[in-house]
């Protein structure tokens, strides 16, 4: 069983104090396997993909396509060549903006996402709006931080060319109820994008079950590095998409007037790609894979639970976002504390959470505070650093009192 004695970095002291590291939402530690399969790729095999006829190439190449082959399996893909590999969710979204929406999108046309997303699921559609004279509509929340399914009904129309929702809000930790929205947009005929940036981590993917064109990920929330990604996306629209980027390693033939297209995944995959990256998000997928989601969904959920509870003792605090069905996030305000003052004083015993505005400001304006401050769990998260974040808070209000 993976366990925090298996994350190198957790076993270490802050300001003097043991760690406790609860800022998961934003990027997760790494597990020995992880760092293994990085460590193992430098010292063995590493070599460019694809192009070379060299043993050290072949075996690169092999675990490049592998990592792709786990990647394909974890979240039920119909083929291996409809998963590219990215630099995150980031950059999987803006993908889609540009190569896929952009060039069917006319004056007029509408992009509905909701109220709940992350900046990088609202600002690629802006662009892509701004540019082709189109609309971007949000569907509306309610004060528990569940988005309005009626708000989400009502804002489709025949002028709605596409929708993008959050699987899992990293604000507030609030899960979508992704099948029925995307099971509402299909019965419109409007293709589906899915930011599952935070889900990936908490919840078992099936985009086949699910029904969606598109699902984005990032490595590094779930246990893998920074600077890799996927999109997943049906080949059918994958291969009628221009490429993103352009480049060497997306062709099959190229002059100076024209070039062919590689078939997929290649096609956007241009230049050299994080190699090392995907190795370690397959070691990341094996990790998570041999935890078990139910073993995880067991743990996260009694540490929910077990810090709600708590929190109800502490005076003068709010949690922001109490949705019915939540993932592992707390994200709280106290009437009085800055939430940056709380973050430093927690830093201060060694408790390393999040305050500002989780790139969801208008999250934040719906609830009219600047920012809040936010404890996200993982599976190797124990009782006892719940216990380390409450006593924080604790000291927080003797300080300010
Ligand atoms: N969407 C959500 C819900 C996220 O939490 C994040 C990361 N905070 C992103 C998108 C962007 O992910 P990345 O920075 O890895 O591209």
């Amino acid at each position: 069983m993976i366990n925090k004695s298996q994350f190198p970095i957790l076993n270490q002291t802050i300001n003097g104090k043991p760690l406790v590291y609860l800022d998961n939402a934003a990027t997760t530690q790494k597990p020995q396997l992880v760092i293994d399969a990085i460590c193992n790729y430098y010292q063995t095999i590493n070599a460019n993909v694809h192009r070379g006829v060299h043993q050290l190439s072949e075996q690169a190449t092999q675990a490049y396509e592998g990592a792709r082959h786990k990647v394909a399996k974890f979240i039920h893909a119909y083929s291996d060549k409809e998963c590219i590999f990215t630099r995150g969710t980031t950059e999987s979204i803006n993908l889609v903006a540009d190569a896929f929406v952009l060039p069917r999108l006319k004056a007029g046309d509408e992009v509905l996402i909701t109220h709940l997303e992350h900046h990088s699921n609202i600002v690629p559609w802006q662009l892509a709006c701004q540019k082709a004279g189109a609309t971007l509509k949000a569907a509306a929340i309610n004060q528990k931080g569940e988005v309005e399914l009626e708000s989400f009904k009502n804002l489709i129309s025949e002028k709605t060319k596409f929708i993008a929702l959050n699987h899992v809000s990293n604000a507030l930790g609030t899960i979508n109820p992704v099948k029925e929205m995307i099971a509402i947009a299909k019965s419109h005929d409007i293709p589906v994008l899915i930011d599952g940036a935070q889900a990936t981590p908490h919840v078992a993917i099936d985009v086949q079950d699910l029904g969606c064109d598109f699902y984005a990920f990032s490595g590094h929330k779930m246990y893998g590095l920074t600077g890799i990604g996927v999109l997943w996306g049906k080949a059918a629209l994958l291969e009628n998409m221009r490429p993103y980027q352009g480049g060497g390693d997306l062709i099959l033939h190229v002059s100076i007037e024209s070039s062919q297209f590689a078939p997929l995944p290649n096609k956007f995959e241009a230049g050299t790609p994080n190699i090392a990256g995907s190795i370690g998000l397959g070691a990341a997928i094996d990790s998570l894979l041999q935890v078990g989601y139910e073993t995880i969904n067991k743990i996260e959920n009694e540490l929910l639970n077990y810090a709600t509870e708590c929190f109800q003792a502490l005076p003068g605090f709010t949690i922001i976002g109490t949705a019915e069905h939540k993932s592992s996030v707390l994200s709280f305000v106290h009437q009085h504390i800055h939430p940056h003052d709380l973050g430093t004083i927690l830093d201060a015993e060694g408790v390393a959470v999040r305050s500002g505005h989780h790139c969801a400001m208008p999250v934040m304006d719906f609830f009219d505070v600047p920012a809040t401050t936010r404890a996200s769990f993982s599976y190797y998260n124990t009782r006892e650093d719940i216990d380390a974040l409450m006593n924080g808070l604790q000291k927080a209000l003797e300080v300010f009192n």
